[in-house]
């Protein structure tokens, strides 16, 4: 095969303690999955289906400097469990949905908070809000097979040692089952799908200089450096 530009590499995540990697297809995201979190948004919660999103898997960032995006003075970092899918399907049922699901990562949906408000605002389309270099830094996955399905425990994230976010993930409104069935009837799910599973309340500023460590119990960590 030729091609008339340069081909993309395809954008993968490290498997935790195997050499094998794991290629990211689509991000969707989910808002507003925490009821403390939806309510500061002030936006309506709990009904009909869950805020659904996507974002370039070329925004996906392995490294630990993320350089700071043009055209924001507001940057924010949403700690999120990241599920990824191993197995695709559509209209996949609430008790299947774990089944398709190969392992969870700790990710920060970074967004651009004033250019959301002011596209809201406008009822402009909010893409690029959470499309640019680097919006989605992601650790290493943790398999299921290892680690389970977990939908308790602590997630939070804190910069320059100060704590910023801290939740549960047992306050998660649309559990990852759900989320995968209600994907899922929009959209077939393919392998290498990965899907952000919303933030807890919270969500601050962070400036160049700041240093930012996520954690959720039993699915592992992140650290990222912010630079200009
Ligand atoms: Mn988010």
């Amino acid at each position: 095969m030729r091609y008339a530009v340069p081909v993309y590499q395809v954008p993968t995540l490290a498997v935790a303690g195997r050499p094998d990697r794991f290629p990211v297809r689509r991000i969707y995201c989910i808002g507003r999955n925490y009821a403390a979190h939806a309510a500061e948004t002030g936006l309506s919660v709990g009904t009909g289906t869950p805020g659904i999103s996507l974002k370039p898997a070329d925004s996906i960032l392995i490294e630990s400097i993320l350089h700071y995006p043009p055209a924001t003075a507001q940057l924010e970092p949403e700690i999120e469990m990241v599920a990824a899918i191993g197995a695709g399907g559509a209209n996949i049922t609430r008790d299947t949905a774990l089944g398709h699901v190969f392992g969870y990562a700790v990710g920060f949906d970074m967004i651009r908070r004033d250019v959301l408000a002011e596209c809201i605002k406008n009822q402009h389309s909010w893409d690029l809000c959470k499309s640019f270099a680097g919006a989605s830094p992601v650790s290493a996955l943790r398999t299921a097979a290892e680690i389970g399905h977990p939908s308790t425990g602590e997630i939070s994230i804190r910069v320059n040692g100060e704590l910023r976010q801290r939740g549960d993930l047992a306050d998660m409104i649309w559990g990852v089952a759900e989320i995968i069935s209600r994907i899922s009837a929009y959209e077939r799910l393919e392998p290498g799908d990965i899907v952000f599973t919303g933030t807890p309340k919270g969500p601050k500023p962070v400036a160049p200089g700041d240093r930012l460590h996520g954690s959720i119990a039993g699915v592992g960590e992140l650290d990222l450096k912010v630079v200009r």
